[in-house]
């Protein structure tokens, strides 16, 4: 077989330690008061002002620029601080697109005027973000897209409807691809990508709820929506190889493995205060032992990107190897708590696993499925 998994050993520099123990002594301060169910959903909480002191401390955009409002720093210093903001389960759901996601496809594909526009504002937390790939028909094969950009005087008129934007309703801008010119030889040529501003007349974000009823994410729809030119992100038409390199971002971060961590931590804490760790000790050593797997390879993967890699498929294996952890969390933690009879009562505890039991389905669909990332590794693998 001439196929081969490169996960080189990462450590963490030393000097991150001092800014490990910044985020940690923050987050303890700031989240005091932050109820478990929130700090249960982790990433998926919206909440601006939690998002303003995160860029007070200069922790969005850590690794941009300085003259588009970065702090020029490691992806690994940013790497400590987002596996600190999600141990402590804070709600970083406002910044965190436009900080992995957004800000980084301005900066590598927008224009001069788009970059001083954007970056410097994310990187205040004075604007949101949300990602418009997704469409009714059009998931897994995002090629199928059937919203359109048509070429008129002044600008672009977009036409057609997204699907499960996360937090669209809440989001200032959307970066979204759309179809502006017929098929080439391939579906994927002629698609291109624009930078959204969501109070144009003619867009309409509708709520959807989630499992956990809240409006998590929206269709968002486009009734003959005029956007400028200058909306138009890298080059029109080339949209396709712009977002494939925007969903390597998506899939090998701490995210992927540690939504599930604030309820795995609760479990340990109030079965071992309880002196009843024995009996679910065996399956909780377990689950730390894959955790710090997970880790170790995750952060091998973020020291191939920091060197200039492109581990594309290192990255589909730990979003599926990490969401299979996190979807194994509530149903370890319940079968402890169940061997455990009264430790299940204890509120906070039971709040957590209700909240990541009715998150848990997601975590194997968003970001891309399981499916779709087995089919990336095997392709990649040569096995297909
Ligand atoms: C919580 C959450 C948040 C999301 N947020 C966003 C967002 O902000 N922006 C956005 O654009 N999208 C978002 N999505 C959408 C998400 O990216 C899609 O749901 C996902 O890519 C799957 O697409 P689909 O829903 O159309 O399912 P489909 O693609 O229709 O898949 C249905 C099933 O068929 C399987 N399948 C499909 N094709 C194949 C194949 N070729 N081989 C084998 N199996 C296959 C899939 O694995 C899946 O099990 C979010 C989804 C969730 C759950």
């Amino acid at each position: 077989m001439g196929w081969r998994i490169d996960l080189p050993p990462q450590a963490l520099p030393a000097d991150l330690a001092a800014l490990r123990a910044d985020v940690r002594a923050f987050c303890a301060r700031e989240l005091a008061a932050h109820p478990p169910a929130l700090r249960a959903k982790s990433w998926l909480c919206f909440d601006p002002s939690f998002s303003r002191k995160v860029a007070a401390q200069g922790w969005i955009g850590m690794t941009w620029p300085k003259r588009y409002g970065g702090g020029e720093r490691s992806a690994l210093a940013r790497y400590v601080v987002l596996e600190e903001f999600l141990a402590a389960g804070a709600p970083v759901a406002a910044h965190w697109t436009g900080d992995r996601q957004s800000g980084p496809m301005l900066l590598r594909f927008g224009s001069e005027a788009q970059r001083m526009r954007f970056l410097p504002r994310l990187a205040r937390a004075e604007i949101f973000f949300c990602i418009g790939m997704s469409e009714p028909d059009a998931g897994s094969d995002l090629a199928a897209i059937r919203t359109r950009g048509r070429k008129v005087d002044g600008g672009w008129r977009i036409d057609g409807a997204k699907l499960w934007t996360s937090n669209a309703q809440r989001s200032d801008f959307m970066i979204t691809l759309v179809r502006t010119e017929p098929r080439g030889a391939t579906r994927h040529e002629g698609l291109s990508q624009f930078v959204v501003d969501l109070r144009t007349p003619g867009i309409t974000c509708r709520p959807i709820l989630d499992l956990t009823g809240e409006p998590h994410f929206n269709e968002v729809v486009f009734e003959d929506a005029l956007i400028p030119d200058d909306a138009l992100v890298g080059v029109a038409g080339q949209g396709w190889a712009q977002v494939t390199s925007e969903l390597a971002l998506e899939r090998s971060g701490p995210e992927r493995f540690l939504s599930a961590y604030p309820l795995l931590a609760e479990a340990i804490t109030t079965l071992s205060e309880r002196g009843q760790l024995d009996k679910a000790g065996d399956a909780l050593g377990r689950l730390l032992a894959h955790l710090m797997t997970l880790r170790q390879m995750s952060l091998s993967v973020a020291g191939l990107l920091e060197q200039g890699h492109d581990p594309a498929t290192e990255a589909a294996l730990i979003k599926d190897m990490g969401m299979n952890f996190e979807q194994e969390v509530p149903r370890i933690v319940e079968e402890a708590l169940e061997a455990t009879p009264d430790a299940i009562a204890v509120e906070p505890l039971a709040r957590m696993l209700e909240m990541v039991t009715l998150l848990a389905p997601s975590f194997s669909i968003r970001g891309g499925t399981r499916e779709i990332m087995r089919s990336i590794i095997a392709r990649d693998l040569g096995l297909r």
